[in-house]
């Protein structure tokens, strides 16, 4: 019997299975429109629906309150690196928290624009693998707003608290854990994420912003860069990526039918539990390195005890239909990424598979 196939790829990633059967039935014709999706207008009556009911869905998961903007952008997560200092930071300073490769990026984006920050915490001088807490961090003065990523995609370190900095603005990058477990808005001044990992398709960027952060802007900014702009426009002062805001919408859907974020938070607590605990009673063949309680429970780096195996490791991983399991070149080893639409099945495939390679090559 041939084998099912799991895809660990950490972005873009799976998605879940009936949301690619519905996309692949509607496709020639939405919904008796005599349409395409992909050939509507933006701001036709069919595509108005789609759009208002990927943002109401994606409203009811997150009980996101009414003074907060749901926008839905372009550029990737890696522009919103740039938009929220150019948004926020056009006066005054900003803490970056630094945890891995991301919110060392976004860091550095902020500063080569200009803007006055602080790194109030970071891990790079430590070997822990762990997200500083909070005790630690030297804030000084007031902030426009602080930055951190709640999921280093790459590192695979997750914060394990939301920090609390009185009336400093939170900005968050979820763009590898949004939709993984319930999260409190409130909290927030920003939120983004990239979408093809939790939410859909490459090519769509999620921000939640909150209402009296918009129009903070200097006047020098490009129209497309303004978040007012956007929020103002309900997402529509250009194209917006239509096609991925459509299969967003799909699997917001989907995972309101799962039972929305509680459900999902209960089922990647033990597909995360399930992975680790192999790692860590591999007898050292497998090893993950970041401290327990910052282990993201989306990206499972792991290493090889040795790495001249990880060649013959991946080549038996694909015979065995488990794919995309090469770690990010920066960190070299291996990957699993374990995003809401990789089902238990597919860990336990994938446990059963280390078991078995490392009795073979142990
Ligand atoms: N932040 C995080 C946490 C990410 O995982 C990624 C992409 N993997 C990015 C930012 C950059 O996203 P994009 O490729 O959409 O610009």
């Amino acid at each position: 019997m041939k084998r099912p196939i799991y895809n660990f790829s950490a972005g873009p990633a799976v998605l879940p299975k009936p949301v690619l059967a519905q996309v692949q039935e509607e496709l020639p014709d939405w919904h008796d429109s005599g349409m395409s999706i992909l050939e509507m207008s933006h701001r036709g009556k069919e595509y108005s629906g789609i759009i208002a009911q990927a943002e109401a869905d994606l409203r009811e998961l997150l009980a996101i309150p009414d003074n907060y903007r749901v926008l839905f952008l372009q550029g990737g997560a890696s522009l919103q690196f740039a938009m929220v200092p150019l948004n926020l930071l056009a006066s005054g300073r900003a803490a970056y928290v630094e945890t891995g490769v991301w919110s060392r990026k976004a860091s550095a984006e902020a500063r080569r624009l200009g803007g006055n920050i602080d790194i109030v915490a970071s891990n790079a001088e430590h070997r822990d693998h762990a997200v500083p807490v909070q005790e630690q961090w030297q804030l000084q003065g007031e902030y426009r707003y602080c930055h951190y990523a709640d999921n280093e995609t790459i590192d695979g370190i997750e914060f394990d608290f939301i920090p609390n900095l009185g009336s400093v603005p939170l900005v968050a990058d979820v763009s590898s854990n949004i939709l993984s477990k319930p999260l409190d808005v409130s909290r927030f001044g920003l939120l983004y994420a990239g979408a093809q990992k939790n939410i859909g398709p490459a090519g769509l960027t999620l921000v939640i912003v909150r209402d009296d952060l918009l129009g903070r802007a200097g006047a020098q900014l490009p129209t497309m860069l303004d978040y007012a702009v956007h929020a103002k426009e309900h997402s529509m002062y250009n194209t917006p990526p239509t096609f991925a805001i459509y299969v967003a919408g799909l699997v917001f859907r989907w995972v309101l039918e799962q039972g929305g974020l509680a459900a999902m938070a209960e089922r990647n607590a033990r597909k995360a539990r399930l992975l680790y605990d192999a790692i860590d009673q591999s007898g050292g063949f497998y090893r993950n390195d970041v401290a327990p309680r910052n282990r993201s429970r989306m990206n499972v780096p792991f290493f090889l005890h040795d790495a001249a195996l990880d060649a013959a490791f991946l080549r038996e991983a694909g015979e065995w239909g488990l794919l995309q399991l090469k770690g990010h070149r920066l960190l070299g080893g291996m990957r699993a990424s374990l995003y809401n639409a990789m089902p238990e099945t597919g860990v336990q495939a994938l446990v059963d598979f280390l078991g078995d390679f490392a009795r073979r090559h142990g």
